[in-house]
């Protein structure tokens, strides 16, 4: 007897009316490019108050509000609460501020939505271009091999780890690091960013396997420290196996010595990577080229797209010279994973070879379509900017009798404080703490902060194409106005 095919009622997540999805796409849209293109008229930065911090903590909810409510939440209590680093005076820390076009192409990600750990698809395609051009950008050979991530901390993270596994005279991979081998140790200057320290914490060294060097009055790695540290490790039976280096350090922007550092790495048989989460993109100002020549030789760098190509959170890239090594670093491929020669489980190179992650999102696409929005050459232009906003800043600080230029600006940071007569350091590092809050505060701008030399610095981080120099001219106003309010009363 034939079995009686039931009618079960089965659900989907699309929308029953298309028309009326589309249509709150439409809205969307309409609404960002609005909230975009307004954003200087708006506070940088406010804090949320409690009512939309109520909605956020509300459980999770079991019945459907529908699309046009969730849309409604998003607007009334997320909207208004940005970090502000989409916003022109936004200069904190390092990072970027997104386009329109990075928006629009994220949703085409979103729905076209390939998974980019492997397969013979347009994605696949679309990132090798990607990473081919960034090659090309940083000097590394079209064999090199690369991948993009999350952004530089994970970018860092499989830069060092091909360094161990390349470098380890042991096979890592099968032993770990609890075993009888010499320590591997490596080493960087003490203004290196705290995400290498927590690479090397995560692959099981220990952090006290990463040597920071002490850095000149440039903020640059000491060359004769380094060589010291190296000798000394060696006659102790270390293994000293890396050295990272920096083109543009988080603080100040400094450039390490890069050929030095290379030669020494050739030298020592040692892995020579470098950190350039925005510096390196520097590479395109034709003023800074000079400065970063080695970084083409070193075995792997890491550098975000997130800061200085200011495309939409989160994108960054690692490149490292010898594929096979980057391979061998990462490549485990079960049975269920195989590469076939045909149909969609084929194409030779699959992404998730080098490294952690499987399923990956399409975050080349942004990176594509920006480019073929502005083409490279402007987004040289736009580094050139921002480096020459530094300049205008650091002049500015130094033309007033009451500010402190701090450091050095060779790039596109500008560390400096508000000064009065007679008050020590401590006291100042008081006052321009109570500044910086302020300028939050107030949604006037944001700048982060920092200590140099036990000084404390109002820290501007340029990585935004929106800022213009009038945006300058009110930082430094504000900053004197409230020192002065600060300090009078
Ligand atoms: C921002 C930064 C990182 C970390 O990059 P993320 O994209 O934040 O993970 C690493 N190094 C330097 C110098 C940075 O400025």
């Amino acid at each position: 007897m034939v079995a009686v095919r039931t009618k079960v009622k089965e659900e989907t997540l699309d929308p029953q009316d298309w028309d009326a999805m589309r249509a709150l796409g439409h809205q969307m849209v309409d609404e960002m490019m609005d909230y975009i293109a307004t954003l200087r008229e708006r506070p940088v930065w406010q804090p949320l108050p409690d009512e939309a911090k109520d909605h956020l903590r509300e459980p999770v909810p079991h019945e459907a509000l529908g699309a046009e409510q969730a849309y409604e939440d998003f607007k009334q209590y997320v909207l208004p609460y940005p970090m502000g680093n989409i916003h022109p005076r936004f200069w904190g820390w390092v990072m970027g501020g997104g386009t329109p076009m990075g928006m629009l192409a994220d949703m085409l990600a979103a729905g076209f939505n390939p998974n980019m750990g492997g397969g013979e698809h347009a994605g696949k395609y679309v990132e090798e271009q990607v990473l081919n051009w960034f090659k090309s950008i940083m000097g590394f050979p079209p064999e090199a091999s690369g991948l993009l991530v999350t952004g530089g901390s994970m970018a860092n993270l499989v830069g060092l780890a091909v360094a161990r596994t390349t470098k380890g005279k042991f096979d890592t991979r099968k032993e770990g690091m609890q075993n009888g081998h010499a320590k591997m140790v490596l080493y960087a200057s003490a203004e290196t960013h705290s995400s290498v320290q927590k690479a090397v914490e995560l692959m099981g060294f220990g952090s006290e396997a990463l040597r920071k060097i002490p850095v000149n009055d440039a903020y640059e790695i000491d060359l004769a420290a380094l060589e010291k540290a190296i000798a000394a490790d060696k006659a102790a039976g270390y293994h000293p196996f890396c050295v990272v280096g920096n083109a543009g350090t988080v603080n100040t922007g400094a450039f390490d010595d890069l050929a030095a550092l290379e030669k020494i790495t050739r030298r020592e048989d040692m892995w020579f990577h470098v950190d350039g989460a925005f510096g390196a993109l520097a590479i395109l100002s034709p003023d800074i080229t000079p400065r970063l020549d080695a970084m083409q030789r070193a075995d792997s760098v890491a550098f975000d797209l997130h800061k200085w190509m200011y495309v939409p959170f989160e994108a960054g890239c690692v490149l490292v010279r010898n594929e096979e090594a980057h391979r061998r670093a990462f490549s485990l491929t079960p049975e269920y994973l195989k590469h076939a020669d045909r149909g969609v489980a084929g194409g030779s190179s699959w992404f998730s070879d080098y490294g952690i992650q499987l399923t990956r999102g399409f975050r080349a696409l942004k990176v594509w379509m920006s480019i073929k929005e502005h083409g490279l050459d402007k987004y040289g232009r736009m580094i050139q900017q921002n480096i020459e906003q530094a300049q205008y800043l650091a002049e500015l600080v130094k033309a007033s009798p009451d500010l402190e230029l701090l450091a050095p600006v060779p790039l596109n940071i500008v560390n400096y404080r508000f000064t009065a007569p007679g008050k020590s350091d401590v006291e100042l590092n008081a006052i321009n703490t109570e500044i910086l809050f302020r300028l939050q505060e107030h949604g006037i701008a944001v700048p982060t902060s920092t200590m140099l030399h036990g000084k404390y610095a109002i820290r501007v981080a340029i990585t935004n194409h929106r800022s213009r120099r009038e945006d300058f001219d009110l930082l430094v106003d504000q900053t004197l106005r409230f020192g002065r309010e600060i300090t009078a009363g």
